[in-house]
Order: structure tokens, then C-alpha cells, then sequence
């Protein structure tokens, strides 16, 4: 199993200036060899080989550095590393996956991946061409069976994200439930669980309007303006933060406590485009949850049962499965005119979708198993504000 550890780096100045330019050169690098592989194709369609693959391209690495010295600086593993990430770009496009690859800039994530080489003595990270070792500081000891590397900036601050493997075996947990993923609540288990959203978040937002209205009103490109978008981009840090942190929490404690999770397979990128939900959603980072829940559930070897967007999750009652085509979105209660069922919306949804789940892989409905008050309490003792329906 593999899992991954991020943790803190502290290098000094000089570590510093070195590790803008293992950046740098890593994107130059992709851009570079993006642009050679467009032209190559351009000119070279109608031929028998088509294209150029990552091994072409690393082939023609070391002819590039004679003619950009200031590469020899560089981890030459890390600049490979570069152009396998550009192939895989290249393939998904190939794949229809993805879009074109894009020229990689500046203001995107940085980031270079180191393949092997490294060390861990005594709080010190080594790599390669940082021999003396950059200083980290985390409660956890760095794994031995390192897989890669990944180091990261963020703002100011760089990280490293140790991908390692482990023979760790953790329980599968016991329980099944739908979740309903909301706007109001964060989310809803159909054991009656419900996660509310992070307060937090609201403030830091107050916030960032203010200092982002500060900013618009600074001449661009000056000292006080350049001053004020780093405060900006430091109050986008403790949101990001505050919300991976949240994630983590809530998507630790259900994989730990259930062995199958149904949940709706949301087309997030179509919804983030309808304005009036938009807000709401991506500040609650589902993606970033949903793609945590499915490891953490895969590291357990518990299941994750995905259902298509139906559009009754929420119409119907999951007591007599009459659909109700008036619910109104601020209808917080669903109350049923065929059975007389009354139930809290979000959690009359979480009931159907774990129902729909069941039907997909052909099961019944589950036993219930009363691991909610556990999870319950797991979350409180994380800060987080629960509530049992
Ligand atoms: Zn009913």
C-alpha cells in the first residue's frame, strides 16, 4: 500500500534560491520540449513515427543543458521527471482525457519531483544536489521505503511530499452508508449523521474581500501593492489550509468507521459553472474530500460505491418512494403526502442514495450498525460541529 507525508521544509537562503531554480528549470524544461514535441508532429504527420515520446525527449536532455549551462545545476533526474509528466500529459490527450498539454507558468503550482537519491537524518532531508540537508520538522518519522518526492511551494513555504510504501495493515471499518453531499450542512450520512461547515471559512472570507479591495486600490506594480499581494495570497494559504485540515478530519473518521460508502458521483466541474451554488461549493472542497475518502477507504480495502447524478435523491421519499415535485430548495424538512413519512431532507437523500448504491452492486439494504456516535465523537473531539438526526 502507498501512502504519502507531507511535511514542512525549512531551507536556509541559499537552499532557498536553489530550489526557485530546480523550479524554474523543471518548468522551462517542460515548456521547452512541449513546444519541440508540437513542432515535431506538425512536421512530421504524415510520417511513420508521428511523434516524439518521453524517451526522445529525455535522449535530447543533455544537448539542451550544453546549450543552457545553468541546467547542470539542476537534479537531472528531476528534469526527466519533468518530461515523463509531459508524456503522460500527451497521453491522456491522445486518450481524449484531457485537453492539449498547456505551456506550465509561474503563477501554476510549483513543484519537482525527485525520483530517488533521498535520506532522512536527523531532521535533515537530503536530496540530490542538497547534500547538507534541508531541515524539516514533523511529529512523524520519514518512512523508509520512499517512492518519490514531491517538493512543493505554497506562498512562502515549501514542502516535502514523501510518497512511501508500507505493509501497515488497517482495519476495514464496519459500517454502510449513503452520504449527501449539501451546501447548508457539509454533508449527511444516512445513519443520521450530519457534519456542519466549517465557520471558519466564512471569516477568513470577510477578510479576503477587504484586503482584496485594498489591493485594487494600490498602483499596480509598486511597493505597497506588491506588499499587499502577498497578504492576499497569504489569507488564500490559511483557507486552503483550514480546509484540507477539515477534509482530512471528516474523511479520516468515515473511513475509519465504514466498510461501504455510496455517494453521488457530482459532475463537480458542471456544477461549479452554476453560478448561485458555485460559491458555497468550492469553498467547501468536495473534490478534495471525495478524492480523500477514496483513498482512505482504499488504504482499508473498505468500498466506495459511486451512483450517477438522479435526480429524485432528493424528490423522492425514501419511506413509500413517492417522488415530490415540489420540494422547494428551502424546504429543510421532506414531508411525504402519500405515506405521511417526515424526515430531514438531507438525510431523506443520504437514505436514497445508499438504496440506489445497494441496487447498483445488487445488494439489499444493509443492516444498520450503530457506528454513527463513535464517528460522531471522533469529529467533536476534532473541533468539528456535529449533529446526530
Ligand atoms: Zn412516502
Amino acid at each position: 500500500m502507498f501512502k504519502a507525508l507531507k511535511v514542512r521544509l525549512y531551507p536556509n537562503e541559499q537552499q532557498k534560491i536553489l530550489l526557485e531554480k530546480h523550479f524554474g528549470a523543471c518548468r522551462f524544461v517542460y515548456n521547452h520540449f512541449l513546444e519541440v514535441r508540437t513542432k515535431y508532429y506538425a512536421e512530421h504527420k504524415n510520417s511513420k513515427k508521428k511523434g516524439l515520446n518521453a524517451f526522445d525527449t529525455i535522449n535530447m536532455l543533455p544537448q539542451l543543458k550544453k546549450e543552457y549551462v545553468w541546467l547542470n545545476e539542476i537534479n537531472s533526474q528531476s528534469l526527466q521527471h519533468s518530461l515523463i509528466q509531459l508524456d503522460k500529459a500527451f497521453r491522456a490527450f491522445f486518450k481524449h482525457n484531457a485537453d492539449y498539454p498547456n505551456f506550465r507558468s509561474k503563477k501554476d503550482n510549483q513543484y519537482f519531483i525527485v525520483p530517488s537519491g533521498f535520506r532522512a537524518i536527523n531532521n535533515r532531508l537530503i536530496i540530490p544536489k542538497f547534500m547538507e540537508g534541508i531541515v524539516y520538522r514533523d511529529k512523524s518519522t520519514i518512512p523508509e521505503k520512499i517512492r518519490q518526492i514531491i517538493i512543493t511551494k505554497d506562498v512562502n513555504r515549501y514542502y516535502a511530499s514523501i510518497q512511501y510504501e508500507t505493509d501497515e495493515e488497517l482495519p476495514k471499518g464496519v459500517g454502510t452508508i449513503g452520504i449527501d453531499m449539501g451546501i447548508k450542512s457539509f454533508l449527511t450520512t444516512s445513519d443520521g449523521l450530519q457534519v456542519e461547515p466549517l465557520n471558519v471559512l466564512k471569516k477568513m472570507e470577510k477578510q479576503l474581500k477587504r484586503q482584496q479591495k485594498k489591493l485594487s486600490r494600490k498602483i499596480k506594480g509598486s511597493n505597497n501593492w506588491r506588499k499587499q499581494v502577498v497578504k492576499v495570497q497569504k489569507i488564500y494559504q490559511h483557507i486552503r489550509d483550514a480546509r484540507t485540515d477539515f477534509n482530512h478530519k471528516v474523511s479520516t473518521a468515515i473511513a475509519k468507521h465504514y466498510g461501504t460508502v455510496v455517494i453521488e458521483d457530482l459532475n463537480i466541474q458542471g456544477m461549479v459553472r452554476n453560478h448561485r451554488i458555485a460559491k458555497s461549493m468550492s469553498d467547501q472542497g468536495w473534490y478534495q474530500f471525495k478524492q480523500m475518502l477514496a483513498y482512505k477507504l482504499g488504504w482499508r480495502r473498505a468500498e466506495l460505491i459511486e451512483i450517477g447524478r438522479f435526480e429524485p435523491s432528493s424528490k423522492m421519499c425514501s419511506n413509500c418512494g413517492n417522488i415530490k415535485h415540489d420540494l422547494k430548495l428551502s424546504d429543510r424538512m421532506y414531508h411525504c403526502d402519500v405515506c405521511g413519512f417526515s424526515i430531514d431532507r438531507d438525510l431523506n437523500a443520504a437514505i436514497n442514495i445508499l438504496n440506489m448504491g445497494m441496487i447498483k452492486v445488487g445488494r439489499g439494504t444493509p443492516e444498520f450498525t450503530p457506528v454513527e456516535s463513535a464517528t460522531a465523537a471522533e469529529l467533536q473531539s476534532g473541533g468539528l460541529r456535529v449533529d446526530i438526526l
